[in-house]
């Protein structure tokens, strides 16, 4: 049953968002910032190290640091993401720019697929997600129950 298979999580009215631009885009996501910023300071923000820092020098909001995000900030970000510290996601990468992280970038984007996290990789998305009702109320997003399909697994590979 559906019911079984996945879990929902609550995002809450106040969001935990995480905020990540390449160097390219990071004065496009200041402006994003600071064109939202009456929205945005009215949830938590943090970000890679470097984004994280711009955004708080040019806007004055509060933004917690990860590393950078070559040095694993996005790592860290996707960390918070599974243990439910981080449940959206602003994600300004250069589709022009080979990165050094470019792994990384991957399995931050996986992750927010998994835990049906609401991400804007450009501006549009960015637009979109913040104007939509979701940003001042809850949402229920809905996660693979991965405690049954262990279960499950555990139950076959004794079977063997
Ligand atoms: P940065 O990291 O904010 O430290 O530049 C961003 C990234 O490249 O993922």
């Amino acid at each position: 049953m559906i019911k079984d298979e996945y879990i929902t999580f609550t995002i809450g009215r106040q969001k935990h968002i995480a905020l990540i631009a390449h160097d390219t885009k990071k004065h496009e996501l200041v402006e994003w910032v600071e064109k939202n910023k009456d929205i945005l300071k009215n949830h938590f923000l943090s970000g890679t190290g470097t984004t994280a820092r711009l955004i708080s020098e040019k806007t004055d909001l509060p933004v917690k640091a990860y590393n950078s995000g070559p040095l694993g900030g996005d790592q860290q970000i996707g960390s918070r993401i599974v243990e439910g510290n981080i449940d959206f996601v602003i994600f300004f990468w250069d589709p022009l720019a080979a990165q050094p992280h470019d792994p990384d970038v991957k399995a931050l984007l996986r992750i927010c697929a998994v835990y049906d996290i609401p991400v804007a990789n450009n501006q549009a998305t960015a637009d979109f997600l913040i104007t939509s009702k979701y940003m001042t109320d809850e949402y229920e997003r809905k996660v693979v129950n991965y405690n049954m399909v262990i279960q499950n697994r555990l139950k076959e590979l004794k079977q063997l």
